[in-house]
């Protein structure tokens, strides 16, 4: 069977039809400046160059319309529409309600819907996914797979905010973390790399993309996880803060006379690896070219990051009682030797030691630890289309 994994942000769609049988990813694309001028679709088919198709896409209906076009048409298409057993769809935030991935009906939307204010720039956005393809596809079953979900196991210990309890009571405000198909997806990888039972096994997984969280997953389940009731807690990422103190808000409100929205912003889309190397980059190759050029802003934010990835490692280690494996995924985890060697370097506490040649690895599966070190550091790429793929498939064959 063929499934169509959709990931719908406010103006973005991005697409991948996956084999259920092979898990070969057909074709992949992304559609661009949904509803704004200079819309386009961009996709490879698999094995072809890659085909960007420049023309208005004024609703999300038409970007999904043009994703089928682009699979079924006689040219260059790779399936025919009736193919296409199931759609799996990326949904950011399940509140507490959406413990696993679920089939999608009128009440999944309802319960999606009754959440969005937890996440209220992507929900909506990937309900307008949601309906979007009932239009087009109607009758071809969908799957909701939620960011969230793998971390609903973590103990009330480590969801719950030091604020009065009525709140999260009333609210729902609490620890909920994100990333949680990356986490699931390669804690269960490297327990299969290392030929062990998940269940065996304490891992630490470190995300480390542009956002970027961390998690404990004990047994196979997660126990804590850095990001918060929205993306902006935890590690320090590439625009964003992560972990402050909260006062932080009010002091920068009454200096720069800003309101809530505006220091928001700076919070999330100004501050992290960003802000603290002055404006430079958010992007870790350039930081990490401009830190070994002795830049004083780029050495000062990898410092500040790898310090907090290494910090979290260590609460972590307390949490899990021992640690087995680190395994490092997502953009800059997957392919940084130089920026997983700074916070390795801080691992000797936990008998770490770090096989310099190995950790030259960009983009594969590797253990990048020493023969003698006593805690397995490994690359482990993360795969969250291929995630929503099987969890579509087991749910919809
Ligand atoms: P992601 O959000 O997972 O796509 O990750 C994006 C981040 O990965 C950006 O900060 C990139 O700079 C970083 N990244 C990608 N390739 C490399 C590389 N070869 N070395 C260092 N950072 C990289």
């Amino acid at each position: 069977m063929k499934i169509l994994v959709i990931n719908c942000g406010s103006s973005s769609l991005k697409f991948q039809l996956i084999d259920s049988e092979t898990e070969a990813v057909i074709c992949k694309g992304l559609c661009e400046r949904i509803g704004i001028d200079g819309s386009r679709i961009v996709y490879t088919p698999e094995g072809k160059d890659k085909i960007t198709i420049e023309e208005p896409m004024p609703d999300h209906n038409r970007a999904i319309e043009m994703v089928i076009e682009a699979l079924t048409n006689k040219e260059n298409g790779v399936v025919s529409l009736d193919e296409i057993g199931a759609v799996g769809h990326r949904i950011v935030h399940g509140g507490e309600k959406f413990t696993k991935s679920v089939v999608i009906d009128e009440e999944v939307i309802k319960a999606i819907e009754d959440v969005s204010d937890l996440a209220p720039l992507h929900n909506p956005a990937n309900l307008i996914g949601i309906r979007a393809c009932q239009k087009v596809m109607p009758g071809v079953p969908m799957v909701a797979v939620f960011d969230t979900a793998f971390h609903q196991t973590m103990p009330q210990e480590a969801y719950l905010y030091g604020l009065p309890y009525s709140y999260y009571e009333k609210y729902g405000i609490r620890r909920y973390g994100f990333h949680g198909t990356s986490h699931s997806y390669v804690s269960k990888r490297a327990a299969e790399i290392l030929g062990k039972d998940a269940k065996d096994l304490n891992i630490i997984v470190c995300h480390l993309g542009n956002g970027a969280s961390i998690s404990a997953v004990k047994g196979g389940e997660c126990i804590d996880t850095s990001m918060g009731l929205t993306p902006l807690e935890g590690l320090i990422m590439g625009t964003r803060t992560g972990d402050i103190d909260p006062s932080v808000v009010e002091f920068i409100m009454k200096k720069e006379n800003s309101s809530v929205a505006d220091v928001t912003n700076l919070l999330n889309k100004k501050s992290g690896v960003f802000g603290l190397s002055n404006d430079l980059s958010s992007d870790f190759r350039d930081l990490e070219d401009a830190y070994v050029e002795g830049h004083e802003g780029a050495k000062r934010a990898v410092d500040a990051f790898t310090y907090r990835v290494a910090k979290y490692i260590g609460s972590y280690a307390v949490a899990l009682g021992s640690v087995d494996a680190i395994c490092f995924t997502a953009g800059v985890g997957e392919n940084s030797g130089f920026t997983r060697g700074l916070i390795c370097e801080r691992l000797s506490f936990l008998g770490a030691t770090v096989d310099a040649e190995a950790n030259k690895v960009r983009g594969e599966e590797k253990v990048i630890s020493g023969p003698d070190s006593k805690v397995k550091l490994m690359v482990v790429p993360t795969n969250e289309e291929l995630a929503i793929a099987r969890d579509t498939y087991a749910l919809t064959r």
